[in-house]
């Protein structure tokens, strides 16, 4: 009882995503060397704004403080 029907060969992407592989920087076609971006400037811009917090970095910032429930 063994389907040999499916390969073991992955999933191809969908088109859909083929499609939108460009630079999320600036819009161009990414470069499979910088992936997800464009060049190397692309990637280093995005990495300044990383460093610089433009991303918002879920962490144990805010606590629940124990014992102190609102109604
Ligand atoms: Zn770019």
């Amino acid at each position: 009882m063994n389907a040999d029907a499916n390969d073991n060969t992955p999933p191809e992407r969908p088109a859909k995503e083929q499609k939108n592989r460009v630079c999320p920087n600036c819009g161009k076609p990414r470069s499979e060397r910088y992936d997800p971006f464009c060049s190397k400037r692309c990637a280093d811009v995005d990495l300044h704004r990383w460093l610089k917090g433009g991303y918002v970095i879920p962490g144990p910032s805010v606590e629940q403080e124990p014992g102190d429930e609102e109604e």
